[in-house]
């Protein structure tokens, strides 16, 4: 897995092509930046979930309207099914679905997108991820140090 296989040009031009802008430093996929969307939000981005996941503004998006099919493909990318997308009336509504690892979850639109929240059994996991990163990005640092970076 490359680390940052997009150059910073690409993702300003990939930005700028979807009308958003970026004005803070691009470093990798998995480094926010800040940019700014089409209605004059400024928000930190990942590449990766603006590229691959297809998310945008959060402010823009918390007022959009979804509609059935768009909610299904939100859902669909990920790997989970949605089960009463019919019950979609704006962001604060709770959407039950089937996760990608089988379990069920339950939670709104908005956290599933913006937040990766899935079902508990995947929430225990990414927790667990997240320390396990963290430990590594502390060796890294220590590493660095160490070579004088
Ligand atoms: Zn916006
Ligand atoms: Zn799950």
């Amino acid at each position: 897995m490359t680390r940052s296989k997009y150059s910073e040009e690409f993702v300003r031009d990939y930005l700028e092509q979807h009308g958003y802008k970026l004005i803070g430093t691009y470093k990798n996929t998995f480094t926010r930046f800040l940019c700014v969307c089409p209605n004059g939000h400024e928000y930190s981005a990942l590449f990766k979930d603006f590229y691959h996941r297809g998310i945008r503004c959060r402010k823009c998006a918390s007022n959009q309207k979804y509609t059935l099919d768009e909610i299904r493909d939100i859902y669909a990318k990920e790997g989970c099914t949605v089960i009463n997308p019919e019950a979609y009336k704006n962001r604060y509504t709770v959407l039950k679905f089937i996760c990608s690892c089988g379990g069920h979850g339950e939670t709104t639109l908005q956290y599933f997108m913006f937040d990766g929240i899935r079902c508990s059994e995947c929430r225990a996991e990414r927790m667990r991820q997240t320390k396990r990163n963290n430990r590594v990005k502390r060796a890294n640092e220590l590493i660095g140090d160490k070579n004088g970076k």
